[in-house]
């Protein structure tokens, strides 16, 4: 199922949720929707849902504008963060209600229903829950049946409002490259809310990162991560640094008060785009001088925390297998050396 959105806004009262959102979605694609809170991801996929409708624009599902078409027509499946499984009924009968309430003339047989729910249970791994109630599961296996239940009516496209939001970092971690697994095999399209980086990164085709009700960048996560649009999408990404400088004919000056306002620039650097050496030739250039502060981490995320020699704090990835961590003592003097290809400048003059 493809969704077109084409110039869509949504008033609260004086307040612009969404400005001017345009979006393709085409067949097949997992597509995430991620930014801050408040960022009007959640009312974007309630418009997708046609759970709510634009004050300006249009959506086109398959190119069919949604106002033309009934929620059931529309094939839509919902997974939202807080389980809103029915407590009073087992999981099996959870996952049976969207096909007992079809209208008799297209409503299964109680077998075919048996069957169907059997099915899904086996889908989602957890065949041996039918007769529990939602009370005796864990969160995990709760959502795992609240997306059973979307997909037992076969929707074309499923729509998933942060749907591991309860879980713990764990469970999450498993869920995600079950859930995509499962998108792939039943080939909808599905559009995931969320605004957990990673998530986004490593489940989507193609990720929409959103901010005040306006698309910031929509793009696949390689280019979000190596080509990030803004210094917003580039902050939002995570793990940067930022110095304040200069551009000068060309050449960058980080911790240099500008000439005038019309070359100062801050730069975003990631700690694993600079490298650490504890000494260096004299007469090598490329390096500027920091001293420790302390290292933050010793596993495979391993970064040190230093403080330019000009005064701002900044981190550095250094791997474990290339360097001694009893060399990077707090208070010692170090010199880094930049990857000037991975440099983000955002031009701050007035
Ligand atoms: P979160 O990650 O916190 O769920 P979000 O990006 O999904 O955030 P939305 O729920 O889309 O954000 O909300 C966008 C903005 O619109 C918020 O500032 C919110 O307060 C406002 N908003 C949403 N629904 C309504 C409503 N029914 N009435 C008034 N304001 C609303």
């Amino acid at each position: 199922m493809s969704i077109e959105i084409h110039g869509v806004s949504k008033q609260f009262g004086q307040f612009s949720a969404l400005n001017n959102v345009s979006l393709s979605i085409p067949a097949g694609e997992f597509v995430a929707l991620l930014g801050p809170s408040g960022s009007g991801k959640t009312t974007l996929l309630r418009m997708i849902a046609g759970l709510d409708t634009p004050n300006v624009g249009r959506l086109l599902v398959n190119g069919v504008d949604i106002q033309e078409q009934s929620v059931r027509e529309r094939g839509v499946g919902f997974v939202f963060q807080h389980y809103a499984l029915f407590r009073h009924m087992t999981v099996f009968e959870n996952i049976a209600f969207g096909l007992r309430i079809k209208p008799k003339s297209v409503r299964l047989t109680d077998t075919a229903i048996h069957e169907k729910v059997m099915s899904l249970l086996g889908l989602v791994q957890l065949d041996w829950l039918a007769d529990r109630f939602p009370s005796q599961l864990s969160g995990g296996q709760r959502q795992r049946i609240a997306l059973a239940r979307a997909l037992a009516v076969e929707p074309k496209l499923l729509l998933l409002d942060e749907p591991f939001g309860a879980l713990d970092s764990n469970i999450r971690k498993e869920l995600r490259s079950w859930l995509r697994g499962l998108h792939d095999r039943l080939g909808i399209t599905s559009v995931f809310v969320t605004h957990d980086v990673d998530e986004a990164m490593e489940m989507a085709d193609r990720v929409v990162v959103m901010k005040d009700g306006r698309i910031e960048q929509d793009a696949s996560p390689e280019i979000i991560y190596h080509q990030p649009a803004n210094s917003f999408v580039y902050r939002f990404i995570g793990n940067v640094n930022l110095f304040h400088g200069r551009i000068d004919e060309q050449a960058q000056r980080f911790g240099q008060r500008p000439v005038g306002h019309s070359d100062a620039v801050r730069a975003y650097i990631r700690p694993s785009s600079m490298q650490l050496h504890l000494a260096v030739d004299n007469s090598s250039s490329g390096f500027f001088g920091a001293t420790i502060k302390r290292l933050l981490n010793h596993g495979l995320n391993a970064r040190v925390e230093l403080i330019s020699e000009w005064g701002e704090v900044f981190e550095v990835a250094v791997d474990p297998a290339k360097i001694d961590f009893s060399n990077l003592t707090p208070g010692r003097a170090v010199f880094v050396s930049v990857d000037q290809s991975k440099v983000y400048y955002e031009d701050f003059s007035i």
